[in-house]
């Protein structure tokens, strides 16, 4: 009995070496089963693209998509910022019809609230170019902040902006939609498989190569997030994408702040908060974390959040900390992604560096990438997001990043 068993055993091995070594072929391979991977194959699938194929080495959604805390808000700096969140809003909006998901968007808004002078410029600018792309967003004292949310301590503040349009959504649910409709209309998703090369013959894409042996496909789109460059050094570019470490911590149900709780974000410190039923979830860049791939939850941390929110939000002082986790933001110079078709490399495109801002980015990216693989142009105009403009004339990047 237990020599058939390893009898068959040796069969299956055998045949999954054959298989590896079978010659697999694709229309696209997509590196990457975050947001930007599973909504670029769902809108190439949509358009009848042949065969698409998702490559995660780990498994779809886990990576930052999964452990984002799903913001979502007009209320950027750049223009080109607006323009993506506006398309991709009126996605999630709309998300249960086309994909039968409901994905919890809640329109609490968002409150970014200024300490310094020099903050309080920069949103009172960006509140003219936000209302001029038809963003609605108030401009609010301290004592109208007291007013509307007395849970706030507002001595020190500047002023703030709430955008009542502005909210969050379950970014797991989000892209388990897109993967699962995807695979609906014959994507392929292979998970636990990692690209470790990419194939390139004179300046034409020829396929990659992966833990499951090769794949040859004349398009290969990198959605690889915080590995984005090391993806794209597989094929020879070399894109300014550092990983840094975030962390996000819930407490447990807390009932003493009056709801609804908007996105609270205090700018000048990098904290903040919002509602998770039944608790606060709550998080803080730390400025002077080097970059790295370390996703352990810094328990030493935990304080310098927690005495930022007490100061915010004195009440907060009472609740009890359930859990904490980190993911990483995949970070560029001036905090914008690079978006495009990759110089001199036919068939290769990248959509990476999203700094904290890709989920809510996400549908109208994969769409836009579906536009560049299958028209060869888009009607977004892509320029800031360009992959040479970090070589260029100094353009004007994000300041609205947490
Ligand atoms: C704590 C936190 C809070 C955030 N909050 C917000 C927010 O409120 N709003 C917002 O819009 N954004 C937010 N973000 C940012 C957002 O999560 C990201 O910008 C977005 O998820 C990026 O999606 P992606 O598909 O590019 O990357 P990912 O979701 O990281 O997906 C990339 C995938 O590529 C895979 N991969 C990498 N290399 C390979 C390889 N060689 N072969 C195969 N697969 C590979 C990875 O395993 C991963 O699954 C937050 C991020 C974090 C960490």
């Amino acid at each position: 009995m237990s020599g058939k068993i390893q009898y068959s055993n040796f069969a299956l091995r055998q045949v999954a070496k054959e298989m590896k070594n079978l010659k697999r072929t694709a229309e696209v391979v997509i590196i990457g089963g975050g947001i930007m991977g599973v909504s670029t194959a769902y809108y190439l699938a949509k358009r009848g693209c042949g065969e698409v194929v998702i490559l995660e080495k780990d498994l779809i959604a886990q990576a930052s998509t999964g452990l984002s805390v799903g913001g979502i808000r007009q209320q950027f700096s750049n223009p080109a910022n607006i323009r993506l969140s506006q398309e991709s809003i009126r996605v999630y909006e709309c998300f249960m019809e086309e994909f039968g998901v409901d994905i919890n968007f809640r329109k609490k808004g968002y409150l970014f609230l200024a300490q310094k002078e020099s903050t309080w410029k920069e949103f009172l600018s960006g509140v003219k170019v936000q209302r001029s792309y038809s963003v609605s967003v108030e401009v609010y004292s301290p004592e109208d902040i007291k007013h509307m949310w007395p849970f706030l301590n507002i001595s020190d503040l500047k002023g703030g902006t709430f955008g009542p349009e502005d909210g969050y959504a379950d970014p797991y649910l989000a892209a388990m939609g897109f993967a699962n409709s995807a695979r609906r209309l014959g994507v392929r998703i292979e998970e636990n498989t990692e690209v470790t090369g990419i194939n390139i013959r004179g300046s034409k894409i020829q396929g990659v190569e992966t833990t499951e042996g090769p794949i040859s496909a004349p398009v290969v789109v990198n959605v690889a997030g915080a590995w984005g460059a090391k993806v794209a050094r597989m094929a020879g570019f070399e894109l300014p994408v550092k990983p840094f470490r975030r962390q996000v911590f819930m407490t447990r149900a807390f009932d003493a702040i009056p709801k609804p709780v908007p996105m609270v974000v205090d700018m000048d410190v990098s904290f903040y908060f919002r509602g998770e039923e039944p608790g606060i979830l709550m998080g803080m860049s730390d400025q002077n974390e080097p970059s790295s791939f370390n996703t352990h939850v810094d328990w030493d941390f935990l304080e310098k959040v927690i005495e930022a929110a007490v100061h915010r939000a004195p009440i907060i002082e009472k609740a009890k900390i359930l859990r904490g986790w980190g993911g990483l933001y995949a970070i560029t110079p001036d905090d914008n992604p690079i978006i495009g078709a990759m110089p001199n490399a036919e068939g290769f495109f990248c959509a990476v560096g999203f700094s904290g801002h890709g989920f809510q980015q996400g549908p109208v990216v994969g769409r836009l990438l579906s536009e560049l693989i299958l028209d060869r142009q888009t009607r977004f105009d892509l320029k800031p997001f360009a992959y040479d403009r970090f070589r260029k004339i100094k353009q004007k990047g994000e300041k609205r990043v947490v």
